[in-house]
């Protein structure tokens, strides 16, 4: 390549790594890519609610005689309700103001008819596997999907980005709170921590603050395997039930360093996937050793930037990689591609390295891209596990453990409520302004629990006309002089 060309080059991935350095974090600015006709749509909140409605009817119910006065649809979204309002009190609160005033806002806002008890929403939801609620996870796909935000959520070599990862979403210390669904840990003084875990996979972008939630994997104890086993076995799991829902022809597998394990890579390969996971030199050192043997300049290559960093200041990144190291020492060993980047700041202090693992053939022009890919991983934890588990939906918190499938249930109910909030971001614009507002989701939520506590609302728009109107913003701003 002449010098010229070189030149132009490297200023074309500069901004490519420019712009990926000044990442968003749930701000509500202007989001590429999104179609802002789809969001003129009415009634999109009132039309989710139908849908989920219309699936919660059609759940199994065990209940006979008398005990059957409730319709399963009002004691699904009754559950719903709490979470979507952030509010465990939100279904005592309506019943009060039906009480007082012949109305209130679980029915005008998620078309529950008659409120359950809590003890019945738990009992009746009990036996019901969560995978019956799974199809709204694609429902909401799919809305995502017309609003354009998966379009514009591809990244390098035109790729979805598809981040998998586990967390927790209930855990005892009771001897009396646990199933056989349970996983648990022995503790040396004679302790044991009953919990539920499950792989929450969502699609990421190194360019989007937003997260889509997919379909969960429940991770359940497996005979005789160590905790790492579950975590690969239910994404192996994952992959076979829901490789075909997914698969777009040109979709990429994020991970950290335990999902770069030889199976599961040629899993990912069997069913038309790619993978970029992370990939630790102390957790593969004869792939480590291979790369440090290579001869720099022909098998092992490099890149050097000098980029403005997120508090505006000169980094340097250093890419290497390799194409065709084998991933382990055996006989079959897999062939993978290497990449490492390494940034240093002014001073060549090291503030970040991190290097990955890719069946993407890696050059000069995508490695920059890729590695950018690679480093969006850390939003399933941080803008989807974090968020689920510290602001405002406390999955980890006890909301009813029953005796067989409740806190999946439970748990499933929460990840919806984060994937419809999430759409709102996208889809309604008064929603947006009120957020932008208001400053943060929590405090949207919080301002939404009082509203509902003490006024009835006829519909969402309203709420949402409301709110606009109280805080003079969207058609309510007052001009300033
Ligand atoms: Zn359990």
């Amino acid at each position: 390549m002449s010098r010229t060309g070189e030149a132009g080059r490297r200023e074309a991935v500069r901004q490519i790594v420019n712009g990926l350095s000044h990442d968003c974090h749930w701000n509500l600015g202007p989001l590429s890519g999104i179609d802002w006709r789809v969001k003129q749509l009415r009634h999109r909140f009132d039309q989710l609610i139908e849908r989920l409605r219309a699936l919660a009817a059609g759940l199994p119910d065990r209940r006979t005689g008398d005990n059957t006065q409730f319709e399963m649809a009002d004691i699904t979204l009754s559950a719903f309700a709490v979470f979507f309002t952030q509010n465990p009190s939100f279904l005592s609160f309506q019943r009060h103001m039906e009480q007082a005033k012949g109305r209130n806002n679980a029915r005008s806002l998620f078309q529950i008819k008659r409120l359950p008890t809590d003890n019945h929403i738990r009992q009746t939801l009990d036996p019901v596997p969560p995978r019956h609620l799974f199809e709204f996870f694609d429902e909401l796909h799919q809305a995502f999907n017309q609003q354009g935000l998966l379009a514009a959520m591809r990244a390098v070599q035109q790729t979805r980005l598809i981040a998998l990862d586990a967390t927790w979403y209930f855990c005892s210390q009771s001897k009396n709170v646990h199933c056989k669904n349970c996983s648990c840990i022995r503790h040396t003084e004679g302790q044991v921590t009953h919990f539920h875990s499950a792989i929450t996979p969502v699609i990421v972008s190194p360019s989007h603050s937003q997260v889509v939630s997919l379909r969960p994997e429940f991770i359940t104890p497996q005979d005789g395997q160590t905790k790492q086993d579950c975590e690969i076995a239910a994404a192996k799991r994952w992959l076979a039930a829901h490789a075909t829902l997914y698969h777009t022809g040109n979709d990429t597998f994020l991970g950290d360093d335990l999902y770069a394990h030889q199976p599961f890579c040629r899993q990912v390969l069997l069913h038309g996937f790619h993978f970029l996971f992370t990939c630790k030199p102390a957790s593969h050192p004869h792939l480590s050793r291979w790369v440090e043997a290579l001869e720099a300049g022909r098998d092992l290559h490099t890149l050097k930037l000098r980029v403005k960093g997120k508090s505006n200041r000169w980094e340097h990144h250093y890419y290497r990689w390799a194409n065709g190291v084998p991933l382990t020492d055996s006989d079959d060993a897999l062939k993978v591609n290497w990449c490492e980047l390494t940034i240093t700041d002014a001073a060549g202090k090291v503030c970040y390295r991190n290097s990955f693992i890719t069946d993407w053939q890696i050059s000069a022009d995508n490695v920059a891209g890729l590695v950018a890919a690679g480093r969006a991983r850390w939003k399933i934890e941080n803008q989807n596990n974090n968020v689920l588990k510290n602001r405002g939906y406390h999955l980890e918190h006890n909301f009813g453990h029953g005796k067989q499938h409740l806190s999946s249930l439970l748990a499933t109910m929460n990840l919806l409520a984060f994937a419809l909030h999430t759409f709102l971001e996208l889809s309604d614009e008064s929603y947006r302004l009120i957020r932008a507002a208001v400053g943060t989701r929590q405090g949207f939520y919080q301002h939404l629990q009082t509203l509902t506590l003490f006024w009835h609302f006829e519909t969402w728009e309203s709420l949402m006309d409301f709110m606009q109107r109280g805080l003079e913003i969207g058609p309510y701003a007052v001009a300033k002089s």
